[in-house]
């Protein structure tokens, strides 16, 4: 019978356990970038992506309830900071939410957030202009 956890069977990352999908030291380290195109390749990358973000937390040996940080359905999720909830994510629509989807994009792919992608070239033609 079929089961909600059956996507993981198909997870492409199961190949690669060597690898580091989630940062352990400190949770700060970056995840290798391989990740992000096994992930690209993946079958299960929406199940996987809906499944994070329905329950992104673990509960830490000390009680508290943190947030997992790593690659999970094609997007590393990075660590902000535990306490007081870090930086929120730069918005979409502004350059820097376009370098937020740049980080979290595979190399050699385009972003795929179309207020984002303005926002950049906007941004890209002033700095030109003013550099005339
Ligand atoms: S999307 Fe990436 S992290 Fe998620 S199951 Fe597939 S390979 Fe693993
Ligand atoms: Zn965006």
């Amino acid at each position: 019978m079929a089961t909600a956890g059956d996507w993981r069977a198909r997870a492409a990352c199961r190949d690669y356990p060597q690898l580091r999908w989630i940062p352990n030291d400190g949770q700060r380290a970056k995840p290798d970038p391989k990740c992000l195109e096994i992930c690209a390749t993946c079958p299960v990358r929406e199940e996987c992506l809906a499944d994070y973000l329905g329950d992104p937390y673990f509960i830490s040996a000390d009680g508290t309830r943190r947030r997992i940080y790593g690659v999970f359905g094609g997007v590393y999720h990075e660590y902000h900071g535990n306490r007081g909830g870090g930086h929120p994510p730069a918005p979409c629509g502004t350059p820097a939410g376009y370098q937020r989807h740049r980080r979290q994009t595979p190399k050699g792919e385009p972003v795929e957030c179309e207020e984002c992608n303005r926002a950049h070239r906007l941004d890209t033609a002033q700095r030109k202009e003013a550099a005339r």
